[in-house]
């Protein structure tokens, strides 16, 4: 195909492709608006670093004019009055936003299909799940239907999908990014994060939406005194690359096994050293993490009664039976299991039993990592236990479900920061190398990151794509 002479064919022709796909990767178009905005980058109107750039946009997070649903069928039809300052930022550099991308119901989930629009697939496997829950978002940017996108990470949902997808996200330190306007699931976890096919690009979208806002009293301006693509240096010279071992305990694929043992002997070859280093108390960050994810998705997802957002439906009797009835016909099956079991777990005598020791437990994690980094500079690890999984093969079990999150939830609970990269494939489905950093030290992460991209031939496209 003839490359694109202006940015708004080539937008044009992005959403021709996105109509034809079978990927499922869009719950919502902005077909008209890009269009808008690349035909005024076109004209000199419009400017920036990401000018005339296609940008999708997780469903989660707001976008003035333009339908969030959160993949729910409680939020459908929900039109937001305002940008959440991530998209703000993005306009501001002159992006084109595609749309907005399906995910799992409130970021719920690692495969994508707890969706209510339906499950997304996978561009490398169409009968496999593109991971979650920004599945929508990592299989756009793989099937060429966005250049970037932006997903938000609580457990992994930036770097389990873009693991299974053969792409790169970033999951910032906790407080380097706004969340005003993303709709909170577990906001003491959760991050906005980049997804893109190389690390230039995810250092890019990770310069533009980084920063302190007065709006998010929990975003820092750390990220004001740094420009990420700076940090794009082929070099990983003097550094050392910790392994822990926790990370590849039993049930870990063999293929991903080697191919993540393959990836930091890459980067030995380029002159990093590297140590195995112990995380003894990563055993217990499933527990602790899906008991706070829980008990904070049952106290967000309150404000959810029909009243103030999306749906209403029948007529309104008293406040009680409206407000369940809402409920009960609007929330997936995945969303009301956790809005029980958090509601249960922080009822009166069982709060101190279940969240406060998982809050406890949380710090001792967050201390290993702490410990660990005096004597490393980066930790690598396999993002995911195993490659991509079929379409069904855990929905009937969410136990299963949750063990998938394994290597990705211990970040989320120390809040720092982490990169997954492509290191292999097994067969051809992508696997991804997880690459952790100590808190704010993204610019390192980067340049790990890019020197691995720089030195290796892991960044493929699908197959007809
Ligand atoms: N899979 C994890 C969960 O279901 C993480 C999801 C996320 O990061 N949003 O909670």
């Amino acid at each position: 195909m003839p490359a694109a002479s202006s940015y708004a064919e080539s937008a044009q022709r992005t959403f021709e492709r996105i109509e034809k796909s079978k990927l499922n990767a869009f719950i919502t178009l902005n077909k008209q608006q890009a269009l808008q905005t690349a035909r005024d980058v076109d004209d000199g109107k419009v400017t920036g670093r990401l000018a005339g750039m296609t940008v999708a946009v997780k469903d989660c997070i707001t976008t003035k004019g333009l339908q969030t649903t959160c993949a729910s069928k409680i939020l459908t039809g929900y039109v937001p009055p305002f940008d959440a300052e991530v998209v703000a930022r993005l306009r501001h550099e002159g992006a084109v936003i595609t749309g907005k991308t399906n995910m799992d119901e409130f970021a719920m989930g690692t495969s994508t299909e707890s969706s209510y629009y339906g499950p997304t697939r996978n561009p490398w496997d169409l009968t496999r799940v593109p991971g979650g829950s920004s599945g929508g978002s990592a299989a756009a940017v793989a099937g060429l239907e966005s250049r970037m996108a932006l997903g938000t990470d609580t457990g992994g949902s930036v770097r389990c999908p873009a693991a299974f997808c053969g792409v790169v996200g970033i999951k910032p330190t906790y407080g380097l990014v706004s969340r005003y306007g993303v709709v909170e699931y577990a906001n003491s976890l959760e991050q906005v994060g980049p997804i893109a096919r190389n690390v230039p690009d995810a250092a890019l979208l990770l310069d533009v939406i980084a920063g302190g806002d007065p709006k998010d009293s929990t975003s820092v301006a750390e990220a004001d005194k740094v420009t990420y693509t700076d940090h794009l240096v082929d070099d990983v010279k003097g550094l050392t690359i910790g392994v822990p071992e926790e990370f590849f305990g039993e049930g870990l694929d063999k293929r991903v096994e080697k191919a993540v043992w393959d990836g930091i002997m890459t980067l030995n070859k380029l002159g990093a050293d590297y140590r195995k280093v112990s995380l003894p108390h990563t055993k217990y960050s499933l527990s602790a993490y899906y008991i706070i994810a829980m008990c904070e998705a049952s106290s967000n997802l309150a404000r959810f009664d029909g009243l103030r957002y999306g749906l209403r439906t029948g007529k309104d009797e008293n406040w009680h039976t409206t407000f369940s009835r809402i409920r009960a016909e609007g929330f997936g099956a995945e969303v009301k299991r956790r809005i029980m079991l958090g509601t249960y777990a922080l009822s009166e005598g069982y709060y101190g039993q279940y969240y406060l020791k998982a809050l406890q437990v949380r710090t001792l994690i967050k201390n290993d990592f702490e410990r660990a980094f005096k004597d490393v500079d980066v930790m690598a690890a396999p993002t995911m236990p195993a490659p991509a999984f079929r379409l069904g093969e855990k929905t009937d079990d969410p136990l299963s479900m949750y063990l998938a999150d394994v290597n990705t939830l211990p970040v989320n609970l120390a809040g720092i920061p982490s990169i997954s990269v492509p290191c292999g494939f097994a067969g051809r489905l992508p696997i991804g190398m997880q690459l952790m950093g100590k808190f704010f030290d993204e610019p390192l992460l980067i340049r790990t990151a890019y020197t691995f991209e720089c030195n290796t031939d892991f960044q493929k496209l699908p197959e007809g794509f």
